[in-house]
């Protein structure tokens, strides 16, 4: 297996590969940059097919929270965790407090929090052998970044329809939601009470049910959403779904989601801007859980101060979006441009 010359390795400081064979933990803990801060990222427990796959998911993730925390203005780098098991079949609290030791050998230098396959129960497991952990909520409230990260795609969407639609109203805007979980709920909510019309997707048929009647919203099968004829389509549930094909069939002319790496390749990035469909960086889109999950580490919390700072992610997108169109550049080459020159200040 590639390390040094991996095609994601990208720079990274530091790949620390953690055992502990009393529990069967096999995790990665991969350090991006720690220019800016410490390297917070959650940890993802997830059954790879193979090392090399975790490895490589590892390091995307990790280099994405680099340029994440860059453009939401934290004081934060970029590291991310993965620990190779099923999480609803291997997880145990033995692995969790070995995965805790491995977080505070790094002293600081990782910051870990909840991510898909893991939760608030599990970072309490990971505090009891560490202090470099978030997440884990503030006088009693829940430590779920979730609402603060739909809120923050809600300001994103909205500043991608004011540019590519010309409208600031969201008033019978039709909006697809691929993924009703966590994040896509609450994005949902939200945007029903701003009046947009909404097509809902979810291979979770129970969830989307019960949401699809909440909000009057029209559902369609998981495969259909991609052909919905809608102005804006949110990725809400997995990586990479924006293919070459996914290109081809979308009838939105706005992208904007919550999903991590919603782009399978680089190129796919070009093909959006040739068919005239504005995709909104997904890791300035989706900064609004960073946010909170950083505040949350701090003693003076103000939720009110969490949530003008999310707002702010409409402006940040507001500048990736005139820059791209006044540099005739795809608004992902403009985002990565902008987190590098941030890092490099
Ligand atoms: P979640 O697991 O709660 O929700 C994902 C939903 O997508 C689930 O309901 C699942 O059934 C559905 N789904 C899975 N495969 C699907 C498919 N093929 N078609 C349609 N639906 C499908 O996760 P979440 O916390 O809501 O996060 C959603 C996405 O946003 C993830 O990619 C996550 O990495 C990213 N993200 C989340 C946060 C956060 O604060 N939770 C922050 C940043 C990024």
């Amino acid at each position: 297996m590639q390390i040094f010359d991996h095609p994601e390795f990208d720079h990274h400081q530091q790949i620390v590969f953690g055992g502990d064979e009393a529990s069967g933990l096999r995790a990665i803990i991969a350090i991006h940059d720690t220019r800016r801060g410490p390297a917070l990222g959650g940890l993802r427990i997830y059954p790879y097919a193979s090392e090399a796959d975790a490895l490589t998911d590892v390091l995307r993730l990790s280099r994405g929270m680099t340029y994440k925390s860059a453009l939401a203005d934290l004081p934060l780098g970029g590291g991310k965790a993965v620990i190779i098991a099923d999480p609803r079949r291997d997880k145990t609290p033995a692995m969790l407090c070995a995965m805790g030791r491995l977080v505070e050998s790094l002293g600081g230098r990782y910051i870990t929090a909840e991510d898909s396959g893991s939760g608030e129960e599990d970072m309490r497991l990971i505090r009891q052998e560490t202090s470099h952990v978030s997440g884990l909520g503030h006088d009693g409230n829940s430590g779920d970044p979730s609402p603060f990260t739909a809120h923050g795609v809600f300001c994103a969407l909205k500043s991608a329809v004011r540019h590519r639609l010309g409208r600031s109203d969201l008033q019978g805007l039709r909006v697809a939601i691929q993924g009703v979980g966590h994040v896509g709920a609450h994005l949902a909510r939200e945007l029903h009470e701003a009046g947009a019309k909404l097509v809902l997707t979810d291979v979770d048929r129970d969830n989307l049910g019960m949401l699809v009647s909440e909000l009057s919203a029209e559902s369609v099968t998981p495969d259909a959403i991609f052909d919905a004829d809608v102005d804006v389509f949110a990725p809400c549930a997995l990586g990479a779904v924006l293919t070459d094909e996914v290109a081809e069939r979308l009838k939105a002319k706005v992208i904007c989601g919550a999903a991590n790496n919603q782009l399978a390749t680089a190129a796919v990035a070009g093909r959006l801007q040739a068919r005239g469909i504005l995709y909104t960086p997904d890791y300035v889109a989706n900064a609004g859980g960073v946010i909170e999950v950083e505040a949350q580490r701090h003693q003076r919390y103000n939720r009110d101060s969490v949530m003008r700072h999310v707002e702010r992610i409409a402006e940040t997108v507001d500048e990736i979006l005139g820059r791209a169109q006044s540099e005739d550049k795809s608004p992902a080459a403009v985002a990565d441009q902008l987190a590098r020159e941030r890092l490099a200040d």
